[in-house]
């Protein structure tokens, strides 16, 4: 294992002010938080983010993306907390951990489904600091190049997942040394056959071309230095996998050296890769629609080179790439080896946010998002979404993709429905959150849910996905028909008892072609509702009964208990008693779900004691106890609902209330009932002058308020005014 020094060193050769401290606090801290735990292999686990940080050091990173690796994965699997990594390194060292011990889960993820393309976004979208991609490349390196420790069953899900996600990610980010290398080690894993058979090839090859390869080394040297210019040419094989997806896509053997080797020619300057393509192309025919100058056109990543194949010595096909060694390095190290190019002046930190690698590394991971072939035009597209999106994970690490601005009660329902309708709370990365909050990119969530949980209606005004607004509205819904059953089936068994019969739901079930009704539920969800006479269903049980007249008066009052915290008050009226408030139907203003609707002479506003009136085909129709209109109803007591107010407190809702006031027949009369009303916040619905005398103008009003408090001290206010003779509320 490496010791402490030795890292400090490797970072040292190419950054003399590194901060020593900071790499050896990191180093004990990294191998204290893992202490005993081993890696599959054996070895002690603080091996791995060592082994990263040396990757990373590879490619000459700053002190803090060292660092980082150091600690990535301390908070995932030991005591660490962000707090105290922020506090012993920086809040900024402590970002990079947190972005890595988000990442971290995609590991997870993949377990579930395919799901490349949302994960290499979620990578992007979770790693706003291109360091955290960095870390996460060489650390899913280091896994690769480990991975026959790895039991067996695992191996492939993870070979696959690099090949689909970090492979390409590294090319992205003009990496190809690592693009290569992970492609190699998961191809490897992933069709060990192919690998063997390519890896014989290539040696039977090499036998076979004997000296080829030098040879034309050597040549094209010569050729070049007779130019007087320094050049290296280097032969190179290329790698088993590039080799293996070039045969499938031509769906050929690989004959012609120029499938295996590529050569290079670095050189020192820009001007001497043109010197060296042209003397390259005198001595050897190019091969036409071959030669590509991604100097003059960098690639988006900031790829340059001269790209050319030349029949040359032998008839043999040879690929050349002409590049300086700056050029080089980038074309290798991509995102890495430009920070390095770009902040020459040795500073500590060479990717802080204010730096221009920075700021080349941000339009870098821009470009990866915005790209330019078609096929990244589409993604570019793909991405536009991405931006309103939001990533999350459940517990056990399945990705959920929300639109912003979404909350734990979204996720639910988007993790199921089931989940979603019995949701009473969420934990949020651990802690207790509300359901109302929004998620963030990497949230864990955990839902936590209750038995007989019905989604309180105003969420649906809350949650931003279709889905959840849905099966918010659906499990309302019934709810509410359960409750309008309920109550149903309670009149029908009461007017059944009342006709002398004894009810039963089989001789019911065999008049539902009678009632034109599918179930038992519709039969008394309707009656509930008042949409169907409980008399009729009566006359459908048993037709031979000859209807009302039989009805025996009912005498005194009482309740039925109805299932589920409801009941139904029957009353003479004259006999008060008391509602309930645990089992009577609560009433809200406004309620879309309930047929609910105010007195239409007088309304009835929260203070007030209430009865429901249930009007068939209507529904329930509220009115004040005190209410002259109830008279009418007097010889129907099974139409009588015991209801209460249930009223948000937080929510404050206008109530309808009609007042009759009588003022001075004097010109501004009018303005001044209208001005107390105003100021004391009662809103005019409507408002008639009915009655007109010489000395009096009666008007009617009708006036929205938040309930009896609210419309006592308006009536107050309005009898104290000299104009005012008179003040009455309707139903009063
Ligand atoms: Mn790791």
């Amino acid at each position: 294992m490496m010791r402490q020094y030795e890292l400090v060193e490797r970072v040292r050769r190419y950054n003399p002010n590194t901060d020593e401290a900071l790499l050896d606090r990191a180093y004990v801290y990294a191998m204290r938080a893992h202490g005993t735990q081993k890696r599959a292999s054996g070895d002690p686990y603080f091996s791995h983010p060592l082994e990263v940080a040396a990757i990373l050091t590879d490619l000459k990173l700053d002190d803090a993306t060292i660092v980082a690796a150091l600690l990535h994965d301390t908070i995932e699997d030991t005591d660490a907390t962000r707090e105290e990594i922020d506090r012993l390194f920086s809040p900024q060292i402590g970002a990079l951990v947190e972005g890595l011990t988000k990442i971290k889960k995609l590991d997870l993820v993949s377990k579930q489904a395919k799901q490349a393309e949302n994960l290499r976004k979620l990578l992007l979208a979770i790693a706003d600091d291109v360091r955290v991609l960095l870390v996460k490349l060489a650390d899913r390196l280091h896994n690769m190049r480990t991975l026959k420790w790895v039991p067996e069953e695992k191996r492939s899900r993870v070979a696959q997942e690099t090949l689909d996600i970090y492979a390409p990610l590294a090319g992205r980010m003009g990496m190809h040394d690592m693009r290569e290398e992970l492609e190699d080690l998961s191809f490897r894993q992933l069709s060990s056959e192919a690998y063997e058979s390519i890896i014989g090839r290539l040696q039977a090859l090499k036998e076979n071309n004997g000296e080829l390869v030098s040879s034309i080394e050597r040549e094209l040297s010569d050729a070049i230095a007779q130019k007087n210019i320094v050049a290296v040419v280097k032969g190179r094989e290329k790698r088993p996998y590039s080799i293996w997806r070039k045969m499938e896509q031509k769906s050929v053997a690989f004959e012609q050296l120029s499938d295996i080797y590529g050569f290079r020619i670095l050189v020192e300057r820009l001007e001497d890769c043109y010197a060296a393509l042209g003397v390259v192309h005198t001595k050897w025919p190019l091969v036409p629609g071959r030669f590509k100058d991604y100097i003059s056109t960098p690639k988006q990543n900031d790829y340059r080179s001269l790209h050319t194949t030349v029949v040359g010595p032998g008839r043999q096909r040879v690929e050349l790439q002409i590049r300086t060694r700056e050029m080089h390095e980038i074309a290798e190290y991509g995102i890495a080896a430009h920070a390095l190019y770009k902040d020459k002046e040795g500073r500590g930190d060479l990717l802080t946010r204010d730096s221009n690698a920075y700021a080349w590394l941000r339009r870098t991971i821009e470009l990866l998002a915005e790209g330019s072939s078609p096929e990244e035009f589409l993604e570019h597209t793909k991405l536009e979404l991405f931006h309103d999106q939001v990533f999350c994970f459940t517990p056990k690490g399945r990705l959920i993709i929300l639109p912003r601005r979404a909350t734990p009660i979204d996720f639910a329902y988007a993790v199921h429905t089931g989940v979603g309708d019995r949701a009473v709370g969420a934990k949020v990365n651990g802690k207790v959150s509300p359901l109302v909050s929004e998620l963030q990119n990497g949230d864990e969530v955990e839902i936590i849910t209750a038995e007989a949980q019905t989604p309180p209606a105003a969420w649906e005004s809350i949650v931003v996905t279709g889905k959840a607004r849905a099966a918010i509205r659906r499990a309302t819904r019934a709810a509410v028909r359960a409750q309008y059953a309920g109550l149903g089936r309670k009149i029908v068994e009461r007017a059944v008892a009342r006709a002398g019969k004894v009810f039963s739901e089989e001789k019911l079930a065999s008049a539902l072609n009678r009632l034109a009704r599918g179930t038992l539920e519709d039969v008394y969800a309707a009656v509930g509702r008042g949409e169907m006479r409980s008399d009729d269903v009566v006359k459908a049980i048993h037709p031979e009964w000859s209807g009302l007249a039989e009805l025996a008066a009912p005498k005194g009052e009482g309740w039925f208990e109805l299932e589920q915290g409801q009941s139904l008050k029957f009353k003479i009226p004259g006999i008060e008693s008391d509602p309930d408030p645990k089992t009577a139907i609560p009433i809200r203003g406004i309620n879309r779900e309930l047929p609910v609707r105010f007195a239409p002479n007088g309304g009835a506003v929260p203070g007030d004691r209430i009865v429901g009136i249930l009007t068939p085909g209507e529904g329930i129709t509220v009115y004040p106890i005190q209410s002259p209109a109830l008279q009418d109803f007097e010889e129907e007591p099974e139409r009588w609902l015991d209801v209460r107010w249930d009223v948000d407190d937080d929510d404050p809702q206008r109530f309808p209330v009609q007042i009759v006031v009588v003022a001075t027949n004097e010109p501004g009369s009018l303005a001044q009932v209208a001005q107390v009303i105003g100021e004391r916040d009662g809103n005019i619905d409507n408002l008639r002058m009915s009655s007109r005398s010489a000395d009096f103008t009666r008007m009617v009003i009708d006036v929205g308020v938040y309930d009896l408090r609210h419309l006592n001290g308006i009536i107050t206010d309005l009898r104290a005014r000299a104009v005012v003779s008179s003040v009455q509320r309707v139903n009063g």
